[in-house]
């Protein structure tokens, strides 16, 4: 805007009849007749609904609809995170206009329409309530996007956290998902769902992912890190959050996002400073080498990144800022389906 339209002479007469407005508002409050013939009273009953909680982009020749399984709220960040005071977690908070109190992640999980077949990325918390109600949404959400479970093909895990398998198999043991190869790590199959650590801290990750990973055990496929497993998808070692953690390069017709997985949780704590440590990571020195080396590549390279944890939908960019990076996330575009 030009210094000119800032001037006093164009703004004072707009306030003063913005004031003239006010005083006619006061007026038909006090009973006189209405200026243009009526008027609704905006007497409606609040619509407590929201949009359908998914979202669809081309990537290439490939359709990507990401759906959700819902918020997962962890509580305090100061209790989440490590390696800077709380003080400065609470602050970085802050600054970025986000509650103090309680850090919420989202569970965004791109199902991907390569033409010939559907590729669906992580699954959400499942039946397990152990972050509250609001997870285990996924199968809701696809049936909003119109996705049959039926017609997945193959589920890429890429660790086997209770947010990120849990949503394969019902309470019951049932695989969700009938027609699905399952993708993951060997590292994080054996780990994971190790009988031996059921009386360690990590009992209910290692319940969880027994309950949903071995009734499907015989469809369980290991990737290798560097390999392209299936057209389009190639995995990359991002260890430390779990030994087995990868992301994951999606292309279709010359484009491509990574998906990150957990590389990050956050978009503001762990990006303007991608060496602070969280709780959840198994080795968070090795978490944070991996996520300083893969977002520096994604950042230098312009690569889109699509994040599991990030504010809905999780798709855009980042680039280097400071001692860190920076989320940029991409213009949602409603038009284009
Ligand atoms: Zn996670």
């Amino acid at each position: 805007m030009s210094k000119d339209l800032l001037s006093k002479d164009l703004i004072l007469p707009s306030l003063a009849s913005r004031r003239g407005f006010l005083g006619g508002a006061a007026a038909l409050a006090a009973g006189a007749s209405l200026p243009f013939g009526g008027g609704a009273l905006a007497k409606a009953p609040l619509a407590k609904t929201q949009a359908p909680y998914f979202y669809r982009f081309m990537l290439g020749q490939a359709e990507v609809t990401v759906v959700s399984d819902g918020p997962l709220p962890l509580g305090d960040p100061g209790t989440n995170f490590a390696g800077v005071s709380k003080d400065d977690v609470y602050k970085m908070l802050e600054t970025n206009f986000l509650p103090k109190d309680n850090v919420v992640l989202e569970q965004n999980i791109p199902i991907v329409n390569f033409g010939d077949r559907l590729v669906m990325f992580d699954t959400g918390m499942g039946f397990s309530k152990a972050f509250g109600p609001t997870t285990g949404r996924l199968q809701k959400s696809m049936q909003e996007a119109g996705i049959n479970p039926g017609d997945i093909d193959a589920i890429v895990c890429s660790h086997a956290h209770i947010d990120h398998i849990g949503g394969i198999c019902s309470a019951e043991g049932k695989a969700l998902f009938p027609n699905a190869q399952v993708y993951l790590s060997q590292t994080d199959f054996d780990f994971w769902t190790d009988e031996g650590k059921l009386g360690t801290p990590l009992k209910a990750f290692i319940e969880h992912a027994r309950a949903n990973l071995l009734p499907v055990r015989e469809r369980i496929v290991f990737f290798k890190d560097g390999q392209e497993f299936l057209p389009g998808v190639q995995a990359v070692a991002a260890p430390g959050h779990t030994a087995g953690h990868h992301i994951f390069l999606v292309s279709s017709g010359g484009k491509s996002f990574a998906f990150l997985g957990d590389l990050t949780h956050h978009a503001v704590l762990l990006l303007e400073k991608p060496l602070m440590e969280f709780a959840y990571d198994s080795d968070p020195k090795q978490s944070a080498q991996s996520r300083v080396k893969l977002l520096g590549r994604l950042a230098d390279e312009k690569t889109p990144v699509m994040s599991y944890h990030f504010a809905w939908p999780g798709f855009g960019n980042v680039a280097r800022a400071g001692e860190g990076f920076r989320y940029y996330p991409a213009p949602m575009d409603m038009l284009r389906g």
